[in-house]
């Protein structure tokens, strides 16, 4: 029976370099292979040019080197460009490039599917199937930027995980696909323009503090009332609004980031004055701002969007008590490339 080699990829450069002395080559060509896998993403051993021939043989005799590949892209009467990866036979994920005016943000996704279930969610109506590696998120990052620089000649500048998938329980590799991200030997990026969204898994958050983090925080609020909470998020009942603003106080005073605060806007479930009083309130326990989401309806979905004068009624009441507030308008509706629509339909 062959044994499956292991991914290049996910090997530390202490364990490469390790390999390499004991196959009598210089430990050195750890980090020239380094760079060939991140900075340059080769996915061949044999166009790691400066290695001698002998020791790319040695190398894919040992190892593998796993990588996403774009399936297939739709393009949004936006300009919204939705991406399916391709990660292995029976699995696939989404990705999305969102142009603005001064931006152009990718989307990207940290698990195939996921295991909260959030009512309001896409991705939320599958299963978990799989915890990306942090290649398989860097690879989204790099495919991305590529093809930014091809077709808008520019790289990408913000990067948001808020495609498919909880980056707080699958951690480890999203903080690794992070240093690869603004790591010089990987695409050099800064992570000032890197936010991680979360629903808030408030040991996760503390953890975070702790390891004095280089990039932005959104909490999936959705609600600052505990039953309606849990009714839209089970992930709720486990980690509620108190123990969510303790998590959230503990992290602001270590790393004065400010979280965000994402609320989407679910007709006649969470858009009335009082659920805004509520709002104002749990602002006020840390400094923050609010980003309000326009709901995307989904396929079999319970919701429909708040209305107009619902919406308008709400961002004022949050004004006049000077919260910050920004409305998200929906993008890339048309190809179901919006917020929380990402569930891969297009196999
Ligand atoms: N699991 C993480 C990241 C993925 S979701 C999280 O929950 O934060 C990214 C954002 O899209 C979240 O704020 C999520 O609540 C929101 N979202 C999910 N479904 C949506 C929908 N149908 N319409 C609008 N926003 C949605």
């Amino acid at each position: 029976m062959s044994v499956a080699k292991p991914d290049i990829r996910e090997i530390s450069i202490e364990a490469l370099e390790e390999f390499f002395i004991q196959h009598n080559a210089p430990k050195f060509r750890a980090i020239q292979v380094q760079e060939w896998l991140w900075k340059h993403r080769k996915i061949n051993f044999n166009e790691m040019s400066n290695l001698s021939k002998a020791d790319r043989n040695l190398l894919s005799e040992h190892f593998t080197i796993n990588s996403l590949k774009i399936l297939k892209k739709e393009i949004s009467v936006d300009g919204t460009i939705k991406f399916l990866f391709f990660v292995d036979e029976n699995r696939f994920i989404e990705g999305v490039i969102i142009p603005q005016l001064n931006r152009l943000t990718a989307c990207i996704s940290s698990q195939v599917g996921c295991s909260l279930s959030c009512t309001f969610c896409a991705t939320g109506k599958l299963k978990l199937y799989k915890n990306l590696t942090s290649g398989e998120i860097y690879d989204q990052v790099f495919l991305l930027n590529d093809y930014a620089l091809k077709h808008f000649n520019k790289p990408i500048s913000n990067i948001v995980y808020m495609g498919m998938g909880e980056p707080f329980l699958n951690i480890k590799n999203v903080l690794k696909s992070i240093d690869l991200i603004t790591s010089p030997n990987g695409l050099g990026m800064s992570g000032k323009r890197i936010t991680v969204s979360t629903v808030g898994i408030t040991k996760i958050i503390k953890k975070i503090a702790d390891i004095n983090p280089n990039f932005n925080l959104a909490i999936s609020l959705h609600s600052a009332n505990d039953i309606k909470r849990s009714e839209i998020m089970e992930i709720n009942k486990t980690n509620n609004l108190i123990q969510l603003a303790e998590a959230l106080l503990y992290f602001y005073k270590k790393t004065k980031i400010k979280p965000t605060y994402e609320y989407v806007l679910l007709g006649g479930i969470n858009d009335s004055i009082d659920d805004a009083k509520a709002l104002v309130d749990f602002c006020k326990k840390i400094p923050s701002k609010v980003n309000l989401i326009e709901y995307n309806k989904i396929k079999d979905g319970l919701y429909e969007k708040s209305s107009t004068e619902a919406t308008n009624l709400f961002i004022r009441f949050l004004e006049k008590h000077n919260i910050l507030v920004k409305l998200r308008r929906s993008r890339g509706e048309d190809i179901a490339a919006a917020c929380g629509q990402l569930a891969i339909q297009n196999k």
